[in-house]
């Protein structure tokens, strides 16, 4: 997969994808990453990317042309021109749909991904209208530029393309992992769970040593029976949700035990407040 950042920043991005998982899906080939400098299609003598607002108002904004011109190097045409089949091209903006693991897996899916990276007051709207499939948001909150955002989006995004995890599997059992992943067991044999993570958060995570500052590894973990082991994760995975997210409960695709394990730490937390 390929992913284009148009920005007026390319110095941002130094060093930002040589790191972890990004890194070495570029060196296997699995993701490019191709950073465009928006000044280059800017042609007057200062190399100005950005106007005053019409209407008047605060800050400055980015102006179509050079935009439009950066898109078009890349054999993007306006979404009525063109084939597009296999790209997409996001408006990073605080006004956008909030991104989301779902999204991040559908993105995953695509050939190419061409991110615009705002700044100041925003672009011109006339791109988003001509050019942009949507607007995304990374989330409730106002950054001073969409670079961020575009790390961001592709850091979500690259891990999930195919072959890029080392286990296929395992964005399915993380944190909002998708329900219908099918794995019986992890590498070491023990069942993480007897389907993906349905939209709950993640279990807690431990390793050596068995005991630190006073606190010893739940001892169901060191026990060596997985479906007690299976059983403990899905349970702890319903406590934090329903503590920290609940509202993804209501999304979430829970089997019979889900809900009977639910209903139980729910009176539980009931016993303990009253
Ligand atoms: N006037 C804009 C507004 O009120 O929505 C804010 C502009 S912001 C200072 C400059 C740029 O940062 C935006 O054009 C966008 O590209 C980026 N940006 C800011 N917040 C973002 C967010 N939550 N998600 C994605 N991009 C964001």
């Amino acid at each position: 997969m390929r992913f284009e950042i148009v920005t007026i920043f390319p110095g941002f991005f130094s060093g930002i994808f040589e790191h972890g998982i990004v890194r070495r899906a570029v060196a296997a080939g699995r993701v490019a990453i191709g950073i465009h400098d928006l000044r280059a299609f800017a042609h007057d003598r200062h190399h100005t990317v950005d106007d005053r607002p019409f209407g008047g108002g605060e800050g400055m904004v980015l102006k179509p042309e050079p935009i439009a011109e950066a898109l078009g190097s890349l054999g993007i045409a306006t979404k009525t021109e063109g084939n597009r089949q296999g790209t997409r091209v996001i408006l990073l903006s605080a006004q956008g749909r909030r991104l989301q693991q779902s999204i991040a897996r559908e993105l995953a899916s695509l050939d190419r991904l061409v991110l615009v990276c705002g700044r100041y007051e925003g672009v011109d709207e006339r791109i988003n209208e001509l050019y942009c499939d949507e607007e995304l948001s990374i989330g409730d909150y106002v950054l001073s530029g969409g670079e961020l955002a575009a790390a961001v989006v592709i850091d979500t995004v690259a891990r999930l393309v195919p072959g890029v995890l080392g286990n296929e599997a395992s964005s399915e059992f993380e944190s909002f992992g998708a329900a219908d992943a099918e794995i019986a067991a992890d590498r070491d044999g023990v069942p993480r769970s007897q389907h993906g993570a349905g939209g709950l958060l993640d279990y807690p995570h431990y390793t050596r040593p068995a005991e630190f500052a006073g606190l010893r590894v739940p001892a169901v973990l060191v026990n060596g029976d997985h479906q007690q082991i299976r059983r403990w994760r899905r349970e702890q995975q319903l406590r934090k949700t329903l503590r920290n997210r609940p509202d993804l409960l209501e999304g979430a695709t829970l089997s019979g035990e889900d809900r009977e394990l639910l209903y139980a730490i729910r009176a539980e937390e009931q016993k303990r407040t009253r």
